[in-house]
């Protein structure tokens, strides 16, 4: 048998459920320029610079990924745009054969400066991270003064140069920022942006994660059905987002990305690479493999696809699994070092 896009099955990256990973999560640095408290540890721990992967090794691995049936990658971090010149590996990675999408998500601190460069090097689409409209809670939340107004900034610049897609996702948490709900919804349905609520998950870092700061999407959706009604749009497959339009004429969006209630774990298609090599099956999966050592050593492309084929067969069944089998989440991995 072979994949819709003429990768043979033998070929292809393919899970022990059956599972093709089709989108790959890059993190390019664990480094950022914000202390999100969702996401940071307190005193985190930073990767050695010579750990880190460089452009090439990047996009070798994303061509042997590409070659198995990859076709999307999200660069992401940590910050992204903290690693100098990422406009490059932006502009490397498009040129690799099969690659139909780069997209990024990002803080948007220095978006401003570098949406220009990224659209010129072939960047589709920016999702932005922004958790509050509210410049002194917002900087509460980030842990970083002064940024609200740059990273707005960044939001109008990113539409202004015309990114095949701009969104925006805020995460929500009880007791924070859930009564900005409904000025999120207005966002999507007045500027005409697609806005994604995602639930908190387990990977602050610092162990204070807890179940009751988590707001389901239901929740949320009830709150943005009580402002504007709501039309679902069909689920694509291995989206983790469930989206809704409006109504009315707006061409906004809002979507619920249900990691923790509702997670779409059966039909997931994504592997991530950590900045310094350490392919992850799953966001929740304890297991990391470390690429590295066979990359830096001399294998040949077909000594790394077999490589990467051998860790994605070990990815876990998922966290829906988990829920199920009522398995305690574990705080595997603070997100700034995974990407999301
Ligand atoms: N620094 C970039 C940013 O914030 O957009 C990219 C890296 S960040 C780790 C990727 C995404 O993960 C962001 O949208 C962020 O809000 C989200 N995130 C971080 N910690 C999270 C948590 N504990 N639960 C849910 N989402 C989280
Ligand atoms: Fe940095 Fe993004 Fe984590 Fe915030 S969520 S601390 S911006 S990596």
């Amino acid at each position: 048998m072979s994949l819709s896009r003429g990768v043979a099955e033998a070929d292809a990256l393919v899970d022990s459920f059956g599972r093709h990973a089709r989108k790959l999560r890059m993190s390019v640095t664990d480094r950022c320029n914000f202390r999100c408290n969702f996401c940071m540890p307190q005193h985190p721990t930073w990767m050695e610079s010579q750990e880190l992967l460089s452009f090439d090794e990047m996009t070798r691995i994303a061509r042997i990924l590409a070659r198995l049936g990859v076709t999307n990658i999200r660069l992401s971090g940590g910050e992204p745009l903290m690693r100098r010149e990422v406009e490059k590996l932006v502009g490397m990675l498009v040129r690799v054969p099969g690659i139909r999408a780069v997209s990024m998500t990002t803080n948007g601190a220095i978006l401003k400066e570098k949406a220009s460069a990224l659209k010129e090097n072939g960047l589709h689409c920016v999702t932005l991270s922004l958790h509050s409209l509210k410049a002194e809670r917002y900087h509460e939340i980030t842990g970083t003064r002064g940024v609200f107004s740059k990273v707005m900034e960044g939001l109008d610049e990113a539409r202004r140069v015309g990114f095949e897609r701009v969104k925006v996702n805020c995460v929500v948490t009880r007791g924070c920022n859930e009564d900005e709900i409904g000025d999120f919804a207005r966002l999507a349905h007045d500027a005409e942006v697609s806005v994604r609520f995602i639930e908190y998950m387990p990977f602050d870092g610092s162990k204070v994660w807890d179940p009751e700061k988590v707001v389901s999407g239901e929740e949320i959706l009830g709150k943005v059905g009580e402002l504007y009604p709501l039309v679902p749009l069909e689920r694509e497959h291995g989206a983790t987002a469930r989206h809704y339009k409006f109504s009315d004429d707006s061409d906004g969006e809002v979507g619920v990305i249900t990691s923790m209630t509702r997670p779409f774990c059966s039909d997931c298609d994504r592997v991530r690479l950590k900045a310094d090599g350490k392919v992850v099956p799953c966001l929740f999966s304890v297991e990391e493999f470390d690429i590295k050592p066979l990359l830096r050593g001399g294998a040949g492309d077909s000594e790394l696809a077999a490589f990467l084929r051998k860790s994605f067969l070990l990815k876990s069944e998922g966290v829906e699994k988990m829920l199920e089998q009522h398995v305690e989440l574990k705080h595997v991995r603070p997100m700034y070092t995974i990407g999301g």
